[in-house]
């Protein structure tokens, strides 16, 4: 290879290093031990290795993954130490060698399912997020909250033009989650969702379940979030704290919820949800608290109840569940941080005070 040949090659990516000049170093939260406040350090920026971008973010939101994540609450741990935040929302800034599907400025997003192998019999059959070989964003790789995170351009989420970094950040793990999530419950247009949680996945179920033309009772145990999920259209509320929801909803609906949505991180929460499920109806399990939960065997083989997980979603629903909200049928509730108040919005996840969803907004000052 000649001289001339050589410079050829490389000279696209010296071009773009050039034309997105950016800062050596980049603040950053860190998680160094489980169950310790986060440390707000300075990081050198990543660089992106061949197949990888560098994103500068703009916005990352906070869920409650995170919290769980940062106590090294799940049987697989991420390696300490590490950077969370999966929901986050940035331009290209930078392209490694050999990628061709994002371009230096588009608007992307960083999921939780940040990469995986392509070949093996679940993600051939689009099913990835169940790769043996996934990577996940803020757990295995370091995550949103920084200004700068490395991705893997063939699976960022691309946002549609007319949403804001802010309002698109919940979407690509609270949104996607519980859309998919609602998908699995098989539950037709017309028939009954009870969500269990309405915080901050379950204020976005509340709508993608009415824009999919079902009937929704949303259970919690917060008053403020179940007149929330009322004023976005529920048709029923429980307060789980004041009797036996199962009892409550089977009264109501006339036998139970054709599909029932978990995402309280909590316990008990399961046990009623497989409550509630109606004769033939499909319990989804999405929230993940450390821990196992009693299942009723006789009354899920009489009753034919499918009990199932779903966890985050594939790139095909990625797309579909940011399509709602670019049609202006769902939209998240936020609360915009910057950065350097992470450990304060942890201790208000962590005891059920945030209304909606928290967004650490990189375009404020303090970060
Ligand atoms: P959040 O804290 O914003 O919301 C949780 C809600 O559950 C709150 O409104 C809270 O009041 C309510 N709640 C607590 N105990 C309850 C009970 N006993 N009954 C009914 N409601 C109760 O949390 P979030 O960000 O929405 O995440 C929820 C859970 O989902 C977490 O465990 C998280 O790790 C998990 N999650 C799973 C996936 C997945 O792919 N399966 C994806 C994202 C989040
Ligand atoms: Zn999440
Ligand atoms: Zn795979």
């Amino acid at each position: 290879m000649t001289m001339q040949s050589t410079l050829t090659q490389t000279a696209p990516l010296q071009a773009n290093n050039k034309k997105s000049f950016k800062p050596h170093k980049m603040h950053a939260a860190v998680v160094e031990q489980f169950g310790k406040p986060l440390t707000l350090q300075e990081r050198d920026v990543p660089t992106p290795g061949p197949g990888q971008i560098l994103v500068k973010t703009e916005a990352c939101g906070v869920c409650h993954t995170d919290l769980h994540a940062a106590n090294g609450d799940w049987p697989v741990k991420p390696t300490l130490p590490f950077i969370p935040g999966h929901e986050a929302i940035g331009r290209v800034v930078g392209i490694g060698a050999g990628v061709t599907i994002v371009k230096e400025g588009d608007r992307v997003g960083v999921p939780w399912l940040y990469s995986a192998c392509g070949h093996c019999e679940y993600c051939l059959s689009a099913w990835e997020t169940v790769c043996p070989e996934a990577q996940f964003g803020g757990y295995t790789k370091n995550g949103g909250f920084a200004e700068y995170l490395l991705a893997d351009p063939n699976y960022v989420a691309h946002i549609p033009a007319g949403l804001t970094p802010q309002e698109a950040a919940p979407l690509v793990c609270a949104g996607i989650t519980t859309y998919k999530g609602i998908k699995e419950t098989k539950a037709k247009p017309g028939q009954w969702l009870a969500i269990s949680g309405v915080g901050g996945l379950g204020h976005l179920a509340v709508q993608y379940a009415k824009a999919m033309g079902l009937l929704v009772c949303g259970i919690d145990i917060d008053d403020g979030k179940l007149a929330h999920a009322k004023r976005l259209g529920a048709d029923l509320i429980f307060n789980a704290k004041a009797g036996d929801p199962a009892a409550s909803l089977k009264k109501e609906t006339g036998g139970g919820a054709h599909g029932v949505l978990i995402t309280a991180p909590s316990l008990i929460a399961f046990k009623q949800g497989v409550g509630m499920t109606r004769k033939l109806g499909t319990c989804v399990l999405v929230g993940l608290p450390p821990g196992e939960f009693p299942v009723p065997l006789f009354d899920v083989v009489a009753n034919c109840i499918t009990v199932r997980g779903s966890f985050v979603g594939t790139r095909e629903d990625m797309a579909e569940a940011l399509a709602f909200a670019a049609a202006g049928k769902v939209k998240a509730d936020i609360e915009l941080q910057p950065l350097s108040a992470i450990n304060q919005v942890f201790d208000r996840l962590a005891h059920g005070d945030v209304p909606s969803r928290v967004v650490l907004d990189f375009s404020q000052r303090g970060n």
